[in-house]
């Protein structure tokens, strides 16, 4: 498998949220203030009628996937809608039609990490597409009941890179404060911040707010861990050891990162549930970090982790 650089890759933008998030409108004003650089919108409606479509106009150019969720029942015409993309990248720079970044607007019954996952079990899209960012809005009004109530509104939460609290001026602050104490309990890793109509909010100050009680989903909340890479250590000796425990942690691992330095350069390693995109090269750059990896899960021992990998690595040297 031979790894290409970060840079000729599609990079793909997801924009998820429960039903009712606000994700049109949130994204009309990302588009309005030039947030995307050059953008083709891939607009996916669960619903056979599409209606998001026609808010964004005719200046960004959109392909519309109606009638299917891309996480589940519309997954193949999701990947078909990627090829495409891909396919038109062969063109010249510049060429019309051709697009560095998709912008992917979920349905809201949609959970990210499932399309994510659908990307990398593709056989080509992995070596042509990067999942750049996972953005997920949060209705401030409505998440607490959606959350108490959906699993898929927690998997959508567990899935963000960066959480955008949306309609944070119809909740009381108090209620805000809480729902915020919940994101961070259930996502640690995600930046959140808020957005009324366009326009960035600031979130209540209430560093001691209670997380909500989340007693009908019995999961534990997902943790970060760090795992520093022994010196030395062979990459390959180190992605079978990786995958073997992405196959015995199963679903409590919701996300791998970091940054491995090897032979070949520096290798950027994301992952998403058991499955892991092929490694992108990173430029060259003497950030401390690299050789950590942080692993995002449930129910992980860091310590036991740590050893696990030593000892891998011991046999090896
Ligand atoms: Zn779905």
């Amino acid at each position: 498998m031979t790894p290409e650089t970060g840079a000729d890759r599609l990079k793909l933008v997801i924009v998820g949220g429960y039903l009712g998030a606000g994700k049109s409108t949130w994204l009309r004003h990302q588009l309005h203030v030039g947030a995307f650089s050059n953008p083709h919108l891939v607009i996916n409606e669960a619903a056979e009628l599409a209606v998001d479509d026609a808010i964004f106009g005719t200046d960004t150019p959109a392909t519309l996937l109606a009638g299917g969720c891309a996480c589940c029942a519309g997954r193949s015409e999701f990947l078909t809608a990627l090829r495409q993309l891909c396919d038109r990248r062969s063109g010249p720079v510049g060429a019309r039609g051709r697009t560095d970044l998709a912008v992917l607007e979920t349905s809201g019954l949609a959970d990210p990490a499932a399309i994510a996952q659908a990307i990398q079990s593709d056989p080509m899209l992995p070596f042509h597409v990067t999942l750049a960012e996972t953005i997920v809005l949060v209705d401030a009004q409505n998440a607490a009941a959606q959350l108490a109530a959906e699993p898929l509104s927690r998997a959508q939460i567990e899935a963000a890179d960066r959480l955008v609290l949306t309609k944070t001026d119809l909740a009381p602050a108090g209620d805000t404060a809480r729902l915020i104490a919940t994101l961070s309990r259930l996502n640690p890793g995600a930046v959140i911040s808020a957005d009324i109509r366009g326009v960035a909010a600031t979130l209540p100050d209430h560093p001691d707010a209670d997380p909500l009680p989340l007693a009908d989903n019995a999961a534990a909340p997902i943790a970060p861990i760090q795992i520093t890479l022994p010196e030395g250590l062979d990459w390959s000796a180190f992605a079978v050891w990786l995958s073997a425990l992405l196959t015995a942690h199963g679903d409590d691992i919701v996300r791998v990162k970091g940054t491995v330095r090897t032979p070949a350069g520096r290798l950027l390693l994301q992952g998403i549930r058991t499955h892991v995109q092929p490694p992108e090269i990173l430029p060259a750059s003497d950030l401390a970090r690299d050789g950590t990896i942080v692993l995002i899960g449930r129910n992980m021992d860091a310590h036991r982790i740590t050893r696990s990998l030593a000892r891998f690595a011991a046999r090896l040297l």
